[in-house]
């Protein structure tokens, strides 16, 4: 788990906004739910056999002796919410996001943490590959805005519960006869979870794998449809995309459409993003049959594949110099950022000299510079800090306010462009 030092955390918040942005244009709405819930929500919800449940969950008994566990992922939790406020009761379609930590007790590594971030998109009350289409079209739109374009977007369909069972024995019958290739992991996978094996980076498990079947070979035609369908919209909306029918998913929930984004510039974790359809989910939970999909966004991934950024908005800085001019400084600093002006100063600061070298270190734009001589006179100079040109204006907040508005606004703009 790891601090979060503010250089980064601004950009975490602007990759926030822009998700934020997108899919409220969508339609969605934030839902934010606890950190915790019951462990058995997850057990019910991702499945017994899942690594997540059998091994990466924090779980701990609460003082009353429930079993509580730090959510890995957000889905179950949103499925708990869903039900519990009856948002179904509205009718139609339910759009809703969250973003917000998740938990797992996994061997961390580059772009894998037990603490990360993720923003979560649900869209729940019907099943048709419209809505697959436009959740994959909101997630692309999400990371092309974040200036990410070289990534790949692989699709599959795992099909409805009986076309997964029928491949599951084919696939089962597979790996027994290959035991003896695959990893201790996969070796209990092909009997618990088959369809995991597709996702162990073990070179034996991939050598065994070669010649395995593959979903799309086991699927019915309705969901043969539902797959053409969803290609078809993507097409249509101009998103680039592959068919793998590889990918699997680590969660039991999933059901015909599953997608993943990738880039090889992450490594080993090269997973960015993914998701897929999970009909039946909030029915397992106890809810209405309501079908449901969605997506969710590794932010700490998203993160080591942004382009540099050079948006930070640059501050005024303001030097005072003697007792009397500090006062004032104190009074025409917090009038200036009441009409929104961002401004930084160092009243413990001795010199001019310092204060200038710590206005470079801010990146200042501007430097106000108030002395004892032009408080007297009711002015203040100001001093552009790239061209080192400097002017006396009125000391008046109002009036500043409007200058220094214009200027810090100008750079804004030219950080944007370039
Ligand atoms: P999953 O729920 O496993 O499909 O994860 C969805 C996304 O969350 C992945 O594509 C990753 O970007 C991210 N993710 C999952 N586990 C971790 C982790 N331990 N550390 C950082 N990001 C993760």
């Amino acid at each position: 788990m790891k601090d979060i030092l503010p250089e980064e955390a601004r950009i975490r918040d602007r990759v926030e906004r822009i998700a934020r942005e997108v899919l409220e244009r969508h339609g969605f709405r934030e839902l934010r739910t606890p950190i915790l819930e019951r462990t058995e929500l997850f057990a019910r919800g991702i499945g017994e056999a899942t690594d997540i449940v059998s091994k990466e969950m924090y779980t701990f008994a609460s003082r009353s002796g429930d079993s509580l566990t730090l959510r890995p992922e957000a889905t179950a939790g949103v499925m708990r919410a869903y039900i519990e406020h009856n948002l179904h009761a509205a009718g139609g379609l339910q759009r809703l996001y969250t973003i917000g930590p998740m938990f797992r007790y996994e061997r961390p590594q580059k772009g894998r943490y037990r603490q990360f971030w993720q923003v979560n998109a649900e869209v729940l009350g019907s099943d048709v590959p419209e809505l697959d289409a436009e959740l994959i079209c909101a997630l692309a739109q999400i990371i092309g805005a974040c200036g990410v374009a070289d990534y790949r977007l692989e699709l599959n369909s795992l099909g409805c519960p009986e076309c997964r069972e029928r491949f599951r024995a084919h696939l089962q019958g597979y790996l027994r006869e290959r035991l003896d290739q695959l990893c201790p992991d996969c070796r209990q996978r092909a009997e618990t979870n088959p369809l995991r094996v597709f996702d162990c980076k073990a070179s034996g498990c991939q050598a065994a794998l070669k010649d395995a079947p593959v979903i799309l070979d086991y699927i019915c035609d309705d969901c043969r449809r539902h797959f053409e369908a969803v290609q078809d919209y993507l097409g249509l909306a101009g998103v680039r995309f592959s068919v793998n029918p590889r990918i699997v998913r680590g969660l039991d929930y999933y059901r015909r459409t599953t997608f993943e984004l990738s880039s090889e510039r992450l490594g080993a974790q090269s997973a960015f993003a993914g998701g897929g359809r999970y009909d039946g989910l909030v029915k397992q939970l106890g809810g209405p049959d309501v079908p449901g999909i969605g997506f969710a966004i590794g932010l700490d991934r998203l993160l080591l594949l942004l382009p540099e950024d050079n948006h930070e908005p640059r501050p005024a800085y303001l030097a005072t110099l003697g007792d009397e001019a500090r006062r004032a400084g104190f009074v025409l600093a917090e009038s200036l950022r009441a009409r929104g002006i961002r401004l930084e100063w160092d009243p413990a600061a001795k010199s001019l000299k310092a204060q200038m070298r710590q206005a470079d270190k801010a990146r200042a734009r501007v430097a106000l510079i108030l002395g004892a001589d032009e408080l007297a006179r009711g002015r203040v100079v100001l001093r552009d800090m790239d061209t080192k040109e400097q002017h006396e204006a009125a000391l008046e907040a109002e009036v500043l306010a409007g200058e220094l508005a214009a200027r810090l606004q100008e750079t804004e703009d030219k950080g944007k462009k370039s």
